[in-house]
């Protein structure tokens, strides 16, 4: 049993500052987490507190029914592979990859059988005598994930595993991991910037910021029921627009108002409202796929946009735009059946059933959407 549970950590480094601050974090036995955010936010410190490679200042950290505070990294039964791989490059790839079982006294026929073994699942057999500078990115991160295994862990920590290869084999290695991830049966802790890796791979995800937890959730839920704006933004690509609008009641009804333009709040929406609206200003959250082309002649009300840039890639059309009540540029995927020219008047139909409401004080969302199992894996 692998079940990680970190109690209330805070990570206060000797200069005084408060790089995690009492995050709750329950990792399941065999779950497959990403702790994704911004640079800066924290995820490589939460890390390195889980591994053993840095003290924690505050709180708890247990593994099953042990706390682990005080443990070194070698008796915490943890693998940890980092961005850099860390490979030994004067020692060949079966030497690298039995280093640990060699520390541990393990006999060196013993050793050999365990290296070939993980090296057989994982490509790396034709490679074993090969040093780590004849290897291309993708076999050193392989050797890297290979030395971990070895040892057969509890826990495997990856911190930025992939950042170094390019966006192909990025996305090849990508799906290797998930399903090392499900041949082996371990739990994993993935760290990354990048919302994409961890939308793909995490069973959950943390999303942070500034040393906190925004929220621990599945990819559906982050993506479709956020519960903030800075999670709306963080994940998804393009990025979800944000408009400033207004809520108004006017007789029994709930208008959302754009600018100068008004639309009934829709009833789906209305039940999802955790709190009971009032006349206020709210940041109206539409994701890029929820805004259509209106079609001609329908007469439902839509935005009058100029489409300021038009992004032709395959199945979809990215539309981009510029509209008074956002301060950034905002964008709408249609499908290239009808084309868009740059400088054309377009008007855009949002689907009114999928926008997001956040409190434009507390930023929090003020919706609970309940989202269906199929987008989980
Ligand atoms: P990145 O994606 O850029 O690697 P991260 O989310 O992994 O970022 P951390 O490396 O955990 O971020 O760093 C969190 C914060 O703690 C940063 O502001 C960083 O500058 C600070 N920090 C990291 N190490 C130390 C240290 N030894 N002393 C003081 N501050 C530190």
């Amino acid at each position: 049993m692998a079940k990680l549970s970190l109690r209330k950590v805070a990570k206060i480094y000797d200069d005084g500052f408060k790089a995690v601050k009492n995050i709750d974090l329950e990792i399941e036995d065999k779950e497959f987490i990403v702790l994704v955010g911004p640079s800066g936010c924290g995820k490589s410190t939460t890390l390195r507190m889980i591994a053993g490679l840095e003290s924690i200042s505050e709180g708890e950290l247990w593994i099953g029914d042990l706390r682990v505070n005080n443990l070194q990294p070698k008796d915490r039964d943890i693998a940890m592979v980092f961005q850099s791989y860390a490979l030994y490059p004067h020692m060949n790839v079966r030497d690298n990859m039995g280093f640990s079982l060699k520390m541990n006294g393990i006999s060196k026929k013993d050793r050999n059988l365990r290296v070939e073994q993980v090296a057989e699942a994982l490509q790396l057999i034709d490679l074993l005598d090969k040093k780590p500078g004849a290897l291309s990115g993708g076999q050193r991160q392989r050797v890297a994930l290979g030395r971990a295994m070895v040892r057969s862990p509890k826990v495997f920590l990856l911190d930025e595993p992939l950042s170094n290869l390019d966006a192909k084999l990025r996305v090849t290695m990508r799906s290797e991991i998930t399903q090392l991830h499900r041949e082996l049966g371990t739990t994993f802790v993935y760290v990354t910037h990048d919302q994409t890796e961890a939308m793909t791979m995490g069973t959950r995800i943390a999303v942070m910021n500034a040393g906190r937890i925004e929220q621990y959730d599945t990819p559906a839920n982050l993506y479709y029921n956020p519960c903030n704006k800075f999670v709306a933004e963080f994940i998804g690509s393009p990025m979800i627009n944000m408009f400033n609008g207004r809520l108004v009641i006017k007789e029994g009804k709930v208008n959302l108002k754009i600018a100068d333009q008004s639309f009934e709040l829709a009833e789906e929406v209305k039940d999802q409202l955790l709190v009971e609206v009032e006349d206020q200003e709210v940041y109206i959250g539409i994701r890029p796929e929820d805004m259509h082309h209106k079609a001609e002649g329908l007469n439902t009300s839509g935005l009058n946009v100029i489409a300021k840039n038009v992004e032709q890639v395959g199945s979809d059309t990215f539309v981009y735009f510029d509209h008074p009540t956002s301060s950034r540029e905002l964008v709408a995927r249609f499908s290239p059946a009808r084309p868009v020219k740059i400088g054309e008047g377009v008007q855009v139909q949002l689907d009114l059933n999928k926008i997001m409401l956040f409190d434009q004080k507390t930023e929090a969302s003020i919706l609970n959407r309940i989202v269906g199992e199929d987008f989980d894996k």
